[in-house]
C-alpha cells in the first residue's frame, strides 16, 4: 500500500467553492499561503496538502488513518471527479473489501452494521452513519474473480485486464489449480498456465489487479474425481465470481447458485486480436 498520495481533481461545472471551504474546515485544515499567482486556495490537513486551482485541485502528502479518512471523503464533494489514472490512484489506497455491505444512500461500502437506541425505537447504522432497515437485499460488494482453466490456458484472463476490463478485482488463482494440471497430466496446459500467471504478476506491478492464490488451503485434489467439480467448489469456498468459457461448466455453476462471467470460446480470436491492435 502506498505510504504517499499525489492526486490530482478536475473540477467540473457543479462544483461550488464555498462546499470544499466547508468540508476542509469540517476536517480542521489549516490555511496556508498561495506560492504562486496561479492558487487560489492552500489548505493543509495532517500532513495532507490540498492545493485549489481555477480548474484543479490538487493533493498531496503523507498517508495515514486520518488522512485516509479525508481521502475517502474528498470525491464525494460535488464538483470533484477523478480520471482514470488518477481513479486507479484512488483505488489502490483503498482496496475493495470482499464482502462489505453497500449503503443505498451514498454508495460507501461498510463491514459493520451496529444497532443503536433511539428512544423507544431500535435501528442499525452503517460506518456511514445512515441507516440500515435490515431488509434483504444486502447488497455487498464482491471483486473475486475466479478463472477456470480454459481461460488461464488461453491467456484471455490478462487479455482482458490489458483491455481495461477487471480493473481492481483479485484475481482468484489457487495454487492449488497446478496440482489439478499434474493429476490430469496435461503439461503443455501447465506450461500455457504459468506463462498467463507471469503475465499476470506483470500485470499487478501496475496495480491494475490483485491475485490471491490461497497457498495454504488443506485441498488433496486426489479426493476429488472432476476437474470442473474442484474449480467450481474453490469458487463457493473463495466467494469469487467464476470467469468461463465452458457453455456445460456455466450451467453447471449457475444451477449451484454461482455468480458467472461467461466468454464464448469463439471469442478468443477476436480477443487476441483486439488485444493486439489496441496495446501496440
Ligand atoms: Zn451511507
Amino acid at each position: 500500500m502506498p505510504e504517499s498520495v499525489n492526486l490530482v481533481f478536475d473540477i467540473t461545472s457543479e462544483f461550488v467553492e464555498d462546499i470544499l471551504k466547508g468540508f476542509v474546515e469540517g476536517w480542521k485544515a489549516k490555511h496556508r499561503s498561495t506560492t504562486n499567482q496561479y492558487q487560489r486556495f492552500f489548505w493543509s490537513v495532517n500532513g495532507l496538502s490540498l492545493i485549489l486551482y481555477e480548474k484543479k485541485l490538487v493533493v498531496q502528502g503523507r498517508l495515514n488513518e486520518f488522512t485516509k479518512r479525508v481521502l475517502k471523503e474528498l470525491p464525494h464533494v460535488k464538483g470533484l471527479t477523478l480520471d482514470s489514472s488518477n481513479a486507479e490512484k484512488l483505488r489502490r489506497i483503498f482496496p475493495v473489501r470482499q464482502n462489505s455491505i453497500v449503503c443505498g444512500i451514498c454508495q460507501k461500502d461498510t463491514l459493520l452494521i451496529q444497532s443503536s437506541i433511539e428512544g423507544l425505537d431500535i435501528s442499525f447504522r452503517m460506518e456511514c452513519e445512515h441507516r440500515h432497515d435490515l431488509t434483504a437485499p444486502f447488497l455487498t460488494l464482491n471483486n473475486r474473480v475466479l478463472p477456470d482453466i480454459n481461460m488461464l490456458v488461453s491467456k484471455s484472463v490478462s487479455r482482458l485486464v490489458n483491455l481495461g476490463f477487471l480493473t481492481g478485482a483479485e484475481i482468484v488463482f489457487p495454487e492449488v489449480i497446478l496440482d489439478v494440471i499434474d493429476v490430469f497430466k496435461k503439461t503443455g496446459k501447465k506450461k500455457a498456465i504459468s506463462s498467463e500467471l507471469k503475465n499476470l504478476r506483470r500485470i499487478r506491478e501496475k496495480g491494475r489487479i490483485k491475485i490471491n492464490t490461497f497457498s495454504n488451503l488443506p485441498i488433496d485434489i486426489k479426493e476429488h474425481a472432476e476437474e470442473d467439480k474442484i474449480i467450481l467448489d474453490f469458487a463457493h469456498f473463495t466467494n469469487s465470481v467464476l470467469l468461463t468459457s465452458d457453455e456445460v461448466f456455466k450451467e453447471r455453476a449457475l444451477m449451484s447458485g454461482r455468480p458467472t462471467i461467461f466468454i464464448s470460446p469463439d471469442d478468443f480470436g477476436e480477443l487476441k486480436m483486439i488485444e493486439k491492435v489496441r496495446t501496440q
